[in-house]
């Protein structure tokens, strides 16, 4: 069992707390690890520690921090399938989808190694007669993230590159679910050798979140998880005059036009909605098929599900693994009966799913669900598993205005040869992440992770030129210097 600590101004702390949460392998349900649930003792001494380091932080120079950052992401390649395997572990996903998780993690840190350019202000000479104008972009202090279960290596690098080339001193605190990644990874900060206090680790649940929300010396906050608690997140950390970001929930349309290639869809749409076991925020969760693509993509996607191979991400040939816990497992299958009360069929049903050698997994079998109604409480639910819920319509425009009807917007995807179906789809549909003939649309690193409506809660996003302005405040100075005023040499 291996025992979880802070890591507290380059220091591994043993938390005095009286509860754990377990961290369980969801293949085997063999308890791991224990994350100890940390609260306002461990943030604030974490919190210090970070503002602390600021000042010196802040005056070290761009391309003297980008240094670290080289260091770490050599690091991070250098243990790339350890990292992997952790994940896999704690998480439940393949050792491919975990190492594919973490090529993302290593893109974010190489693009924050462009700080020296990506940071530097504006200027303009002459606004008025002899006067000239500046806008500089400066770190904020110490920034904190407060991060979800699903991909424990990647979220937390959508900033803390970022925040850190940009000056700030960081604290993170990863889900209690999958503490090992977070864990491991500190391992190899802690070889970086970062200046002491610069980045910290906090663990915990709920107490450690709101003592974050409240600290009068954290200035920004990125959360990502699901939408009650992003509102959540978003109102507190704003009522108390943070810089706030909060990533939420999703259920991702794509739609099916009668012009797509049916098996490059099939193929795609089944590795969005069944990889991760569903559990990817980007995830396609509802496909509209649009007048006759209906028989055609159905009888495709069912033999897609049903041929999924489920199983131990560790093992060969496995592509898809276990729900995080079996509380999910619970949940998931729930609502597979609860949309075949509300008059969906079930084309293929995962529940009840046994893997052999792993009864005690968290496994729900990849499930497909004709004639989903919409405003159902399956329709608007997040289900955040394996499930692929169907509905048909007979124009590209019914499939929008249904796709737009839904609260969340954190992508829409679309399948058609036709440029003008593509156009139109791009222009009208309501979310912020947008594939065309792709099923995963998550932003590269250098564009940022976007997300609308009841997806996303703040204006700038993670990654990229949004996680700049997000961590750093702008100054702007006008100057005057008379001419009368120079010494003369
Ligand atoms: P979650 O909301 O349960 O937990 C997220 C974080 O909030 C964790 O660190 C957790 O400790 C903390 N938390 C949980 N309950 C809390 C409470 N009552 N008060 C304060 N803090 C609390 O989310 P999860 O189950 O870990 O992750 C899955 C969710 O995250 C899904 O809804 C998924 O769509 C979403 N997600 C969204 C994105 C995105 O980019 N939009 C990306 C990944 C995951």
């Amino acid at each position: 069992m291996t025992k979880i600590l802070n890591y507290i101004n380059n220091e591994w702390v043993e938390p005095k707390v009286s509860e754990y949460a377990d961290v369980i392998n969801p293949a085997t349900g063999e308890v791991i690890a224990k994350t100890p649930l940390c609260g306002k003792v461990e943030v604030d001494a974490a919190t210090k520690a970070a503002s602390d380091a600021f000042p010196a932080w802040r005056r070290t120079p761009v391309q003297d921090r980008i240094q670290y950052l080289f260091k770490l992401r050599d690091l991070l390649l250098a243990n790339h399938d350890e990292i992997g395997r952790v994940i896999t572990e704690e998480c439940g996903k393949t050792l491919g989808e975990a190492k594919a998780e973490m090529v993302r993690a290593i893109e974010n840190v190489e693009v924050a190694c462009g700080m020296p350019m990506m940071m530097k202000g504006e200027m303009a000479e002459d606004v008025a007669r002899g006067i000239d104008e500046i806008m500089l972009r400066q770190p904020l202090g110490v920034c904190a993230t407060i991060a979800p279960f699903n991909f424990p290596g990647m979220i937390p690098f959508w900033y803390l590159p970022y925040a850190l080339a940009t000056g700030n001193t960081y604290v993170i605190k990863p889900s209690e679910k999958v503490s090992l990644t977070m864990k491991f990874i500190f391992e190899l900060i802690d070889q970086v050798d970062f200046p002491k206090g610069v980045v910290n680790l906090v663990n915990g649940a709920k107490d450690s979140v709101d003592a974050i929300l409240d600290h009068p010396d954290i200035r920004a906050i990125t959360f990502v998880g699901s939408t009650n608690i992003a509102k959540y997140v978003y109102r507190r950390a704003a009522e108390n005059g943070k810089r706030v970001q909060a990533q939420g929930g999703a259920k991702n349309p794509v739609i099916i036009m009668p012009d797509a290639d049916m098996e490059m869809a099939t193929d795609i749409v089944a590795d969005s909605a069944f990889g991760c076991a569903g559990q990817r925020c980007l995830a396609v969760s509802l496909a509209v098929t649009v007048a006759e693509a209906h028989n055609n993509f159905t009888e495709l996607i069912c033999d897609a599900a049903a041929s999924r191979t489920v199983g131990y991400g560790l093992d060969d040939g496995v592509q898809m693994g276990p729900l995080i816990d079996q509380n999910s497992k619970e949940r998931v299958e729930q609502l597979i009966g609860l949309g075949a009360k509300e008059g969906a069929t079930a084309l293929v049903d995962g529940r009840g799913a046994s893997v052999k050698g792993y009864e005690n997994g968290a496994f729900v079998r990849p499930t497909v669900l004709a004639d989903v109604q919409p405003n159902s409480d399956m329709w608007k639910t997040e289900i955040f598993g394996p499930v692929l819920s169907m509905m048909h319509v007979n124009t590209i425009d019914d499939a929008i205005k249904l796709a737009n009807s839904h609260v969340y917007g954190n992508q829409a995807s679309l399948f058609t040869s036709s440029g003008s179906a593509a156009r139109k789809f791009r222009y009208e549909v309501e979310a912020g992440n947008v594939g065309i003939n792709i099923g995963v649309a998550a932003p590269m690193a250098f564009f940022p992770f976007s997300g609308w409506k009841d997806s996303f809660f703040g204006d700038m996003h993670g990654q990229g030129m949004d996680a700049v302005e997000f961590f750093t405040q702008k100054k702007v100075v006008i100057e005057r210097w008379p001419k009368e005023w120079s010494r003369k040499f």
